[in-house]
């Protein structure tokens, strides 16, 4: 995703508005696999003042990630605030690579790396497609959300002791 700032060049210290639509493909995030399923969409603000390009925008999109109880595809929209200031890369200057600012070469600014941990970051801990998302059984893998399983109703008539121990465990979550 590239920002042309050669709008911006004529324009020192006034803020230019901007638009960028792309379409992303599949990413990785906290070990799960995960898919922007609409373009990334940002809109915002950009300065130029002498070495510095400083992006004022709000980026958008719907990233689908896999529900953390049933491991279905869950769809989630993100909203991210982008708020960076680029540096402009000049020959005469050497940056370490542990520099942890941001650059820019000529007219163009990369935003793809600010873009998508701000989108990514809003990405709830736990992933859920529904709040009252029932998950998968423990036991057999069925996916409660769409059919029933005897399991629970085994182990109940099994174990004389479950009533017990489901009081015990009503108890401990308290
Ligand atoms: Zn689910
Ligand atoms: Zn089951």
């Amino acid at each position: 995703m590239e920002l042309d700032i050669t709008p911006g060049i004529q324009k020192k210290g006034i803020e230019v508005a901007f638009e960028l639509v792309e379409i992303w493909g599949s990413d990785h995030w906290n070990g799960d696999e995960v898919a922007y399923v609409k373009p990334v969409r940002v809109n915002g603000t950009y300065m130029i003042t002498d070495d510095t390009v400083v992006v004022n925008a709000e980026a958008a999109t719907v990233i689908q990630a896999p529900c953390a109880r049933c491991l279905q595809p869950a769809d989630i929209s993100v909203r991210g605030e982008i708020e960076e200031a680029f540096l402009r890369d000049r020959e005469d200057r050497e940056w370490s690579i542990a520099d942890e600012e941001y650059h820019y070469k000529g007219h163009i600014i990369k935003l793809n790396d600010v873009v998508r941990v701000s989108l990514l970051q809003e990405l709830p801990t736990r992933i859920l497609c529904k709040e009252e998302c029932k998950g998968l059984c423990p036991v057999c893998g069925t996916d409660l959300n769409q059919s029933t399983c005897s399991c629970q109703k085994e182990i109940g008539s099994r174990n004389p002791f479950s009533a017990l121990a489901s009081m015990l465990n009503e108890d401990e979550e308290v």
